[in-house]
């Protein structure tokens, strides 16, 4: 199949620009399309087999399910039943935004959309381009992240056709994603609200309209825990990961600095390609031939937007060892980190001061 990139004008967005993604859409196809977290896969969500094409281009495990895209607050009496009335809250106060929400789903909505499970996870997108896309094709739209399953989630469209090329048939290119995370995850189906993946949105942000929400114990972990089992299906596979061993580096700076500097020279010297993952205020200090920076440390909305780029450019450098610094825990803190951790397979060097 051959893969078509359509630029997006989004100073002048015109219906005739989403006429063909429409068509595949209603027809039971995929369309890839920027959102303002990351791309997404988008596919029917009541079309069983439109899920099944989503599972199979991206290679993702079957109980690992999809979260339904919609253009209006109200289609969420389409998709959930029993809805408290914290959800209508938290969509009054945070949709259009990064917040996808789990509620009991409708019987209309396919087991293969949920993985099987009795709930949906509903998000409404603020992007624009998606935004017209879902609302011009009438439809609910379930979309995961536009990348091969385990490989870090993509934010350009060039990323989408490295991955998923020869597989779709149309990317829709709406320039970089502005977020450049995914969505955070509540679940609403139990009696207290939890969140089952850090996002954007961070628990401080969500306690104004919900005085008892938590995280779920195994997405804010800083090790693999054996004995806590993620509530969302997909946050206990190897994700996000670079093709390169990842190793993150914790500690006083300096301390970080040397003994990353070490383990590049031991490395290089068996022979291996390395990089360090490095910011603003440290890129100076590494004896690496490769240092890439994210940031400065205290620009975390840069570094959110940056960082699966960045881990995807390691792989197109040929990169064999990555080497990255640990970033700093503000209000992104706790989605950087997962998403980081996760792509190291959560090898974890913590280094005193020297
Ligand atoms: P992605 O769209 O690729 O970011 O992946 C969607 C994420 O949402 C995965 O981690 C899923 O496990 C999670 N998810 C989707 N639906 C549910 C649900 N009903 N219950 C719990 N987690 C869900
Ligand atoms: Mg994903």
């Amino acid at each position: 199949m051959e893969t078509i990139i359509k630029k997006i004008n989004r100073e002048k967005l015109k219906k005739e620009d989403f006429a063909e993604a429409v068509d595949i859409l209603r027809s039971g196809g995929l369309v890839a399309f920027p959102t303002e977290t990351v791309y997404g896969l988008g596919g029917n969500a009541l079309d069983k087999s439109a899920s099944a094409k989503i599972y199979a281009a991206k290679g993702r495990p079957s109980d690992n399910p999809l979260i339904v895209h919609i253009a209006d607050k109200d289609a969420l009496s389409g998709l959930a039943e029993e809805i408290p009335l914290m959800a209508w809250e938290c969509a009054k106060y945070f949709w259009p935004g990064p917040l996808t929400m789990i509620l009991k789903k409708k019987p209309v909505v396919p087991d293969s959309t949920t993985g099987g499970l009795p709930t949906v996870a509903i998000r409404m997108p603020s992007d624009a381009v998606a935004r017209m896309l879902i609302a011009e094709s009438g439809l609910y739209i379930a979309a995961p992240s536009a990348n091969a399953s385990g490989r870090p989630s993509t934010t350009r469209a060039e990323h989408v056709y490295k991955d998923l090329a020869g597989r779709i048939g149309l990317i829709l290119d709406g320039g970089e994603t502005t977020i450049g995370l995914e969505s955070t995850i509540l679940d609403l189906s139990g009696e207290k609200p939890v969140i089952l993946r850090p996002g954007y949105l961070s628990r401080e942000d969500l306690l104004p309209i919900l005085p008892d929400v938590e995280y779920d114990p195994a997405v804010i972990a800083k090790t693999m825990q054996k004995d806590i089992v993620a509530k969302a299906p997909g946050m206990k596979y190897r994700h996000y990961a670079p093709k390169g061993n990842l190793t993150i580096y914790e500690g006083e700076q300096k301390a970080v600095v040397a003994a990353v500097n070490r383990a590049v020279e031991e490395k290089m010297g068996e022979g291996y390609t390395c990089a360090v993952l490095a910011t603003e205020e440290t890129k100076g200090a590494y004896t690496c031939p490769v240092v890439k920076s994210i940031g400065g440390r205290a620009q975390e909305e840069i570094i959110a937007a940056r960082l699966f780029d960045v881990l995807r450019s390691f792989d197109d450098g040929g990169v064999e060892y990555i080497f990255s610094e640990s970033f700093p825990d503000g209000n992104l803190g706790p989605a950087i980190m997962n998403r980081l951790l996760k792509a190291a397979g959560y090898q974890v060097i913590y280094v005193g001061a020297e």
